[in-house]
């Protein structure tokens, strides 16, 4: 007799090289089909489907048969066969086979899901979104998560071959300006005091630019409290690096050739139109395409292509209506083009800066800069913000002291992954390459987050809640 357990277990997506050896799969019931005294089940794994028949070879488990349902887990043990003739299902990757059952086992019962799995069949988003441990049964999002999986890995070895330093920089920090809300986390040991998520690791990035670490990257989680904009996230991944002793085209090339690289290896029918990518003037884009983000594209009614283009020369600076003054384009540590220093003292507004952004299809993907590094120059940015001396002290004090003991020119870019991902995966918005994001108004419908907390811990946070008046 067979034993179960001491078996290795295949997957589903395996059996095709099998045929004539008996095996083992284990996974759930995708689809029954009860055909008289055959019955035939689509079993699915993590691989894929293959189907599964329960006939005259079945020698324990056929009283479970008739208890079977969608998305009850199984163990199967049987026999690869090559489907007749005319039976084959060219719709399923292992559609040239079936397993003829030998014993069933049922591992655990399920309770009918919420929508149908495996099939391609419209499902509300918020019902996806309240299981989603159910949604991400369907391949397509399972397909989503492994190319997701692939770009990091790429990523992560072409910059170690590059010698990059993959490090780790703080979630719980102090504020940094790059023009978002952010969330701010109570410190229990220390009333009336905060940490606040880092909307990017900016400012530890180059530090460790200071501290001669010379390239860095980070597939980092970045957080901003913003009004509900488009397809957004609270929290969302960058590909975050920043380099020393380079030049904004060294910066630009490398993120050039790893694009092309990642593409190359990941989404091979995708084809790139232009190459190299277009360097374009931030004035010549506001002429050319009256926008900062023109989509390239040759054919927009092709999901294969791919348009990058670098917008560079940005303004140092813009005016904001409601601060009434001038505000970093970027971020306050970008530096200015080395011909337009002298403008900031006589007229800062005119000044252009050294900002990247990289647009790919209409979509603002990356941005970055290469940094002020000398701390006059970081001074005369403050002082043509208006920023007080105070308040440079408070908010950058520990910037511009680590840029008195010998930082390096430097700079660098970021780069939002999810979009990315759901334009090489041809999906309509980020949530879909993401596995458990949360809805386009913040909410995570799974967790059911944001929530109330108990008294006690608002108590320990020194949080008082201020009742609105009804
Ligand atoms: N910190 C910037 C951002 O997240 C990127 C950069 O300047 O490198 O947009």
């Amino acid at each position: 007799m067979v034993r179960v357990g001491v078996r290795e277990r295949i997957a589903a997506a395996e059996t095709p090289e099998l045929v004539g050896q008996e095996i083992m799969l284990a996974g759930w019931v995708q689809a029954r089909r009860n055909m008289g005294k055959i019955v035939f089940i689509d079993l699915r794994d993590s691989s894929g489907v293959v189907q599964i028949v329960f006939g005259s070879a079945l020698k324990r488990g056929s009283e479970l048969l008739k208890t079977l349902r969608p998305e009850y887990v199984v163990r199967v043990i049987g026999l690869v066969t090559k489907r007749q003739s005319g039976q084959e299902n060219p719709d399923l990757a292992t559609g040239t086979v079936e397993v003829q059952a030998q014993i069933l086992e049922i591992l655990n019962q399920a309770e009918t899901p919420p929508f149908e799995i495996g099939h391609d069949r419209p499902v509300g988003e918020d019902i996806r979104l309240r299981f989603r441990y159910l949604d991400l049964r369907n391949r397509r999002m399972l397909n989503n998560l492994t190319l997701r999986h692939k770009v990091w890995q790429f990523i992560r070895n072409y910059l170690t071959d590059r010698r990059f330093l993959e490090v780790e920089t703080p979630f719980l920090t102090k504020g940094t300006p790059e023009g978002a809300r952010e969330y701010i986390v109570p410190a229990r040991h220390y009333p009336g005091k905060f940490y606040i998520l880092p909307q990017s690791p900016q400012q530890f990035k180059q530090l460790l630019m200071v501290a001669g670490i010379e390239r860095y990257f980070q597939i980092v989680r970045c957080f901003r409290d913003e009004d509900t904009r488009g397809d957004r996230q609270p929290e969302f991944t960058q590909l975050d690096l920043e380099m020393s002793f380079i030049e904004q085209a060294d910066v630009l090339n490398l993120l050039e050739s790893l694009l092309v690289a990642l593409i190359k290896a990941v989404t091979p029918e995708k084809t790139i139109s232009h190459l190299p990518f277009p360097r374009i003037t931030y004035a010549e884009a506001i002429k050319k395409y009256q926008t900062d983000k023109p989509d390239l594209r040759r054919d927009k009614t092709n999901s294969n292509e791919l348009a990058f283009a670098f917008i560079v020369d940005w303004p140092l600076f813009e005016f904001s209506a409601t601060e009434g003054k001038l505000v970093p384009m970027h971020h306050l540590f970008t530096s200015p083009r080395d011909e337009d220093v002298k403008l900031l003292t006589r007229s800062p507004d005119k000044a252009r800066s050294k900002q990247h952004d990289l647009v790919l299809n209409g979509f603002e993907i990356g941005g970055g800069s290469i940094r002020i590094h000398q701390a006059d120059v970081q001074r005369q940015v403050f002082e043509a913000l208006k920023l007080s001396a105070t308040e440079v002290e408070k908010r950058f004090g520990h910037m511009l002291e680590a840029f008195r003991y010998g930082a390096p020119p430097h700079g660098g870019i970021a780069l939002g992954l999810d979009r990315l991902l759901a334009i090489l995966a041809n999906e309509p918005n980020i949530r879909e390459v993401i596995a458990f994001p949360k809805t386009g108004d913040g909410r995570d419908l799974m967790m059911g987050a944001p929530s109330e907390l108990p008294d006690q811990q608002l108590r320990e946070a020194h949080i008082t809640i201020r009742k609105a008046p009804s």
